[in-house]
C-alpha cells in the first residue's frame, strides 16, 4: 500500500498534533453547550474519532453519507443521500466534520439541508482544505491543513476504497489512479 504513495504530505505526528490543537479550540468554543458532531461517511470517520477522543467533554455523534456525481455534473453540486442522520438536529449545536473540501459543492449542499432543520448553531471542521480548487464560498470554522491541488489519500481518505487506514496523508502516484479513474457520467460516494 505504501509503495503506491509518491510522497507523504502530512505526517502522522503532524496530524495528531493538529488534532489536539483543534480539539482544544472546539472544547473552548463549545464550553457550556451540548455538542453534536456530524461526520460525513466514510472519509471523515478517522478524523472525527480522533478529534472526539482528544476532548475531555461529552460529545454526541451522528453520521451522514452522500454520493456526488461524476466530473461532468460536478459543478451542479447535486448530491444524493445514501444515509441521513438518525436524530433531529433542531435546537442543537452541530459541528460538521469533513475530510477534505475541494470545490466545496458537496459541503454547500449538505449545509443548506442541515440549515433548514434549524440547529441552534452550525459550524464546519475540515481536516484538509484544497483551497485553490474552491468554486463556492463555504464558512469553515476549523481547518486542519491547507493542501495543494493533488489527489491525496490516507487518514480516512481513499482511492477506490483503499488507503483509508494509512496513518498519514500522502499523494498517490498518478499511475495508480490514471488508469482507473471513474468515467465522467458515473456517480461516486463522496468521502
Ligand atoms: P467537493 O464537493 O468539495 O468538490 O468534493 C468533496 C469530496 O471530494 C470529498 O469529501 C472527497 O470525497 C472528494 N475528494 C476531493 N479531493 C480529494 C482528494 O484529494 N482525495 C480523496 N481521497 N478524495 C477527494
Amino acid at each position: 500500500m505504501i509503495d503506491d504513495v509518491e510522497h507523504i504530505l502530512i505526517s502522522e505526528q503532524e496530524i495528531q498534533q493538529r488534532v489536539q490543537e483543534l480539539a482544544g479550540q472546539i472544547e473552548a468554543d463549545y464550553a457550556g453547550k451540548d455538542l453534536l458532531m456530524v461526520g460525513l461517511l466514510k472519509g471523515a470517520v478517522t478524523f472525527m474519532v480522533d478529534l472526539a477522543r482528544a476532548m475531555d467533554r461529552p460529545v454526541a455523534v451522528d453520521f451522514m453519507a452522500v454520493s456526488s456525481y461524476g466530473a461532468s455534473t460536478e459543478s451542479s453540486g447535486v448530491v444524493r443521500f445514501l444515509k441521513d442522520l438518525d436524530e433531529s438536529i433542531e435546537g442543537k449545536h452541530v459541528l460538521v466534520i469533513e475530510d477534505i473540501v475541494d470545490s466545496g459543492l458537496t459541503l454547500q449542499y449538505i449545509l443548506e439541508i442541515l440549515r433548514q432543520r434549524k440547529p441552534a448553531s452550525l459550524r464546519v471542521c475540515v481536516l484538509l482544505d484544497k483551497k485553490e480548487r474552491r468554486q463556492v464560498d463555504i464558512p469553515m470554522h476549523y481547518v486542519g491543513f491547507t493542501v495543494p491541488d493533488a489527489f491525496v489519500v490516507g487518514y480516512g481518505l481513499d482511492f477506490d476504497q483503499i488507503y483509508r487506514n494509512l496513518p498519514f496523508v500522502g499523494v498517490l502516484k498518478p499511475e495508480i489512479y490514471e488508469s482507473t479513474l471513474p468515467d465522467a457520467s458515473s456517480s461516486a460516494e463522496a468521502g
